[in-house]
């Protein structure tokens, strides 16, 4: 108590010296002397603090929270990403959320989507403008540049993963906070390289996570000597046929022609078809990099498909640029991107040093990897259905020795019609389901139902291991 109220009267002790200082200095703010920040609070007023109060408190439009049962699969796809770098020799890298606005005007380019439209910027109390980041290769060039990393010589391997941050309209596969898996190699120029990043890409998704129908496309940009040549060939083309293109792509011949390439608008499509293609007029040194690079990964045995149109949505790419589709995705089926960015370094104020790097979309990430999973778990599961109690011995004796030579294998204790444990069966996307029920037992002989085809055949119970190892192994 006697602390309390001593707490009490310092508090109403320094509020009057306060009141008897501004009285005396109506402009002295105290120590501090810039405006007093604006608490961003302060325009609640007390009618819409009083229905807050009744209303259950929601989060912001397009982030959402990740719950614990779907965490399981993003800390197995994180493990994964994890091992896959470690066997590359990368090094993670983690960079703050919160960085200058004028570092992605001034990386990610002006006229892009990301920066004209997608930010999420701010002026904060001391008027800086601050924004959340969009992307990640800016702010580890950022950083490479101001903990001058180039001084270790040799080149850099980094890895991160983590939060971005775009306004775009939130939908399936599509959210204002999203996450990003990436790799940046900084010190590099060899096409080697590039097929090396390729592959890294290549052996997490479909060989580690097990992503189906993936597609990787392939480009080069061309480089600050052979692009000019091509953007003015693009604007000529554009001259003629711009009217006849939707809204944006008018504004962006003129702006940044290459992007009109990047419309997604139906109509548009023939016209675009008809234009220019940057591969007819790389220069010699860029072409040879794309046919090292095709060489790579011809040597990998990695498939791509070579796409002219494939330009993406940031301004520093040079040569190589590419994309990782699944077709598992439905309508945002962009899995992975990136390509070399030679200048950025550079452009941020560090020392000339090339680079390349993706960036991987790990909330698809996680959602091809469950289907995958998902398919996966049911792929060779084997059901056994037992149809009364005295079945039920003979069904966990048959189980176990499934197992013992590492079939997979569900047995349900609890008892069911017949229906119901084969619709059982069927939600677990079961491969094969054995039935046992007091026929089969006096027989010896199972009926096993392949559950894809709904035949079914008695098994003898001696060659039944043999019988199922056979059809799922
Ligand atoms: P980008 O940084 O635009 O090259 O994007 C790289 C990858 O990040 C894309 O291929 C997507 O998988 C993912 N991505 C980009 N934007 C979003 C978003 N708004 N929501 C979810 N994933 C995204």
């Amino acid at each position: 108590m006697g602390t309390l109220r001593l707490v009490g009267e310092s508090v109403r002790k320094s509020r009057r010296l306060r009141k008897a200082r501004s009285l005396r200095y109506p402009n002295d703010r105290g120590r501090n002397p810039s405006p007093e920040p604006r608490s961003p609070i302060s325009n609640l007023n007390d009618r819409e603090n009083v229905s807050q109060k009744t209303e259950p408190v929601r989060s912001v439009k397009g982030v959402r929270d990740l719950l614990p049962k779907e965490m399981q699969l993003w800390q197995r796809v994180e493990e994964a990403t994890r091992a896959v770098f470690s066997t590359y020799n990368f090094q993670e890298i983690r960079t703050p959320v919160l960085e200058y606005t004028s570092l992605f005007a001034r990386s990610v380019g002006p006229d892009t989507d990301i920066v004209s439209k997608e930010m999420f910027t701010f002026e904060d109390s001391d008027r800086e403008s601050l924004t959340l980041r969009p992307e990640a290769t800016a702010s580890v060039i950022r950083a490479y540049i101001e903990h001058s990393l180039y001084n270790e010589g040799g080149i850099h391997k980094l890895f991160y993963m983590g939060p971005m941050f775009r306004r775009e309209r939130p939908q399936k596969g599509r959210f204002r906070q999203f996450y990003q898996i990436g790799a940046e190699v900084l010190g590099s120029m060899e096409p080697g390289t590039d097929a090396e990043v390729l592959e890294i890409l290549h052996v997490l998704i479909t060989e580690r996570l097990g992503i189906r129908e993936v597609n990787l496309l392939l480009n080069s940009v061309g480089c600050s000597e052979c692009r000019p040549r091509y953007v003015a060939a693009l604007r000529q083309a554009l001259e003629g046929v711009k009217q006849n293109l939707c809204v944006d792509c008018q504004r962006r011949a003129e702006s940044n022609p290459l992007r009109v390439l990047d419309c997604k608008v139906e109509a548009d499509q023939p016209l675009i078809g008809k234009l220019p293609r940057i591969l007819d007029y790389l220069c010699e040194a860029c072409r040879l990099h794309l046919d090292e690079v095709k060489k790579g990964l011809n040597q990998r045995k990695i498939n791509y498909e070579i796409t002219p149109r494939l330009v993406r949505g940031l301004d520093y790419y040079v040569r190589t640029t590419f994309e990782m589709t699944s077709g598992t995705l439905g309508a945002q089926n962009a899995l992975a991107g990136g390509g070399r960015y030679d200048g950025l370094v550079e452009l941020l104020g560090g020392p000339r040093t090339p680079g390349i790097g993706f960036a991987i979309g790990e909330d698809r990430l996680v959602l091809a990897h469950q289907s995958a999973a998902t398919q996966e778990a049911g792929a060779n599961l084997i059901y056994i259905a037992w149809l009364e109690d005295n079945s039920l011995a003979a069904a966990s004796d048959l189980a176990r020795e499934l197992r013992q030579s590492n079939q997979r294998v569900e047995l349900v204790y609890s008892p069911m019609k017949m229906k119901k444990s084969l619709a059982t069966a069927n939600r677990l996307n079961a491969r094969f389901a054995v039935i046992i029920g007091p026929d089969e037992i006096e027989t010896g002989r199972y009926q096993v139902k392949d559950m894809a085809s709904g035949q079914q055949e008695p098994v003898d119970r001696t060659g039944i291991g043999v019988y199922l190892q056979s059809r799922t192994g």
